[in-house]
C-alpha cells in the first residue's frame, strides 16, 4: 500500500500551494507567508515553538513522550523573476515569483504535518518542522541555526522539487547531492591613461582578459579528472570611454564544487592566478569571496533510511546525478546528519526559470515521503525499529491509515 494523503487533504495542499504561488514573498522579506503557515498550522493543532525568527518559523509535534528529534525542513521564499507562466494562480506581485518551487515544498511539509499530527500519540519523540526563510540568499538555513532551532536534533531531512525525474520517482544518494556554491568578485586596480598613450597607464583590462583566461585553467589542470568543478566568470565591467584607459576592471562569478578539499584548493589557486596575473601587468587585484553554502553531503545511514521512508511512501527510487546549484540545507548538515533528497515534479522548465512551474500530482508525493521519513528515523532512533529490516507492517499500515 502506497503512503497517500487522502483526496480532500489533496486537494487542501493544492489549494495552498497555489496561494502561496500567487502571493511570492522575497527572501528575509516573507511575513504573510510566515503568517499563513502559522494560520494553516494552527488550524491543525500544531504547536507553534519559540524561536526567534524575524520570518520563518518552526512547529512542533509529538514530544508526547521523551523520545528522539527529527527535523524536516522547507524553505518558504521566492526569487525576483517576473513570472511568464501564464498559470491562473500566477504571482500577483510584480517581479516576484516562486520559481524554484519554495511553494511546493512549504505545502508539502504542511501535508507532512497533518499526516503526522494524526499519529502523534505514537510518536516516539519529536518531529520539528522548519519553515526557513531566505533559501535563495543562503542565508535562511543560518538564522534557523543561530535561532536554536537544530539544538537536540538528531536527524534532518528536506527535499528539492526536481523537474528533470518524472512524478512518483525521488532522488536519493549518498555523498555529495548539491554543490557548494561560492561567489567571488574580483576588483583589479590599474592606471587610467589616455587610450592612445598606454604605456603612461596600467590596463585594468588586459589583466582582466588575462585573468580569466588563465582562470579557465584551474578545473582542467588542478582538479583531478575523478572529481569535478565549476569556474564561472558572469560579469566584467570596466571603462567608460572608447578613447580612455580606466583605472579598474571589476569581474565576479561562481565556483561550484562538490567536496570541501576540492573547495578549499579552488579557491586557493584562483587567488595565486588572480594576484600572480596582476603582479605580471603591474596592477594590483583583490579577490572577495561572498560565501555561500558549502555542499549538501547526504550521510550514508539516513539516506539509506530516506530510502527506506520512500518505498514505504510508494515511490520509485533512484540515484540521481548530483545538482551543480547550491543549497543552505547544507548548514543543518553540519549540525546533525541527514539526506537531502529530490522529489520528481516532471516540471517543464529548469529552477529559476520564468515559467518553472511543477505538476501538482507530485504533492502527495513529497507529504507521504516527509512524514515516512520522520516515522523512519524517530524509530529507528528510538530503537524501535532498525535500519535495513524487513517492511514493518504495523508501521506501512498506520500511515497508511494516516
Ligand atoms: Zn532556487
Ligand atoms: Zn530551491
Amino acid at each position: 500500500m502506497s503512503l497517500q494523503a487522502e483526496e480532500p487533504l489533496v486537494r487542501r495542499l493544492i489549494e495552498i500551494r497555489r496561494r502561496l504561488h500567487a502571493n511570492p514573498e522575497l527572501s528575509g522579506e516573507e511575513f504573510e507567508t510566515t503568517a499563513a503557515i502559522r494560520e494553516w498550522l494552527g488550524q491543525e493543532g500544531i504547536r507553534i515553538a519559540d524561536y526567534p525568527l524575524k520570518t520563518g518559523l518552526v512547529a512542533e509535534i509529538g514530544g508526547l513522550r521523551e523520545g528522539p528529534i527529527v527535523a524536516l525542513r522547507a524553505d518558504i521564499d521566492a526569487l525576483p523573476i517576473q513570472e511568464e507562466t501564464g498559470l491562473p494562480f500566477a504571482s500577483r506581485r510584480p517581479g516576484a515569483m516562486h520559481a524554484c518551487g519554495h511553494d511546493f515544498h512549504t505545502a508539502a511539509l504542511i501535508g507532512a504535518a497533518v499526516l503526522l499530527k494524526r499519529r502523534e500519540a505514537e510518536l516516539p519523540g519529536t518531529v520539528r518542522l522548519l519553515f526557513q526563510p531566505a533559501e535563495e540568499k543562503a542565508k535562511g538555513a543560518a538564522q534557523v541555526i543561530e535561532s536554536g532551532a537544530l539544538s537536540g536534533v538528531a536527524a534532518v531531512f528536506g527535499l528539492h522539487n526536481k523537474p528533470d525525474l518524472p512524478v512518483g520517482t525521488i532522488g536519493i544518494r549518498s555523498g555529495p547531492i548539491m554543490a557548494a556554491a561560492d561567489g567571488f568578485a574580483v576588483e583589479v586596480d590599474g592606471k587610467g591613461t589616455h587610450a592612445a598613450v598606454p604605456e603612461a597607464g596600467l590596463d585594468p583590462l588586459i589583466t582582466a582578459a588575462h585573468m580569466l583566461t588563465a582562470l579557465q585553467s584551474i578545473v582542467s589542470r588542478n582538479v583531478s579528472s575523478l572529481d569535478s568543478a565549476v569556474v564561472s566568470v558572469t560579469r566584467l565591467s570596466a571603462g567608460t570611454s572608447w578613447n580612455v584607459i580606466p583605472e579598474k576592471a571589476i569581474f565576479d562569478g561562481t565556483i561550484r564544487t562538490f567536496d570541501e578539499g576540492v573547495r578549499a584548493e579552488v579557491r586557493r589557486r584562483f587567488e595565486q592566478v588572480v594576484d600572480g596575473v596582476a603582479a605580471a601587468f603591474g596592477t594590483t587585484a583583490r579577490t572577495r569571496w561572498t560565501g555561500g553554502p558549502p555542499p549538501v553531503v547526504n550521510d550514508p545511514r539516513w539516506a539509506h533510511s530516506a530510502a527506506i521512508a520512500a518505498k514505504r511512501a510508494g515511490l520509485a527510487v533512484v540515484e540521481p546525478k548530483p545538482s551543480p546549484a547550491g543549497e543552505d540545507f547544507a548548514l543543518y548538515l553540519k549540525e546533525a546528519p541527514g539526506a537531502f533528497v529530490f522529489l520528481g515534479t516532471n516540471g517543464p522548465r529548469e529552477w529559476h526559470h520564468p515559467a518553472f512551474d511543477v505538476d501538482e500530482s507530485a504533492l502527495p508525493h513529497a507529504a507521504a515521503y516527509l512524514a515516512s521519513v520522520a516515522l523512519q528515523a524517530l524509530a529507528e532512533l528510538s530503537g524501535e525499529k532498525s535500519a535495513g529490516s524487513e517492511p514493518d507492517e504495523a508501521h506501512a499500515e498506520a500511515v497508511t491509515r494516516a
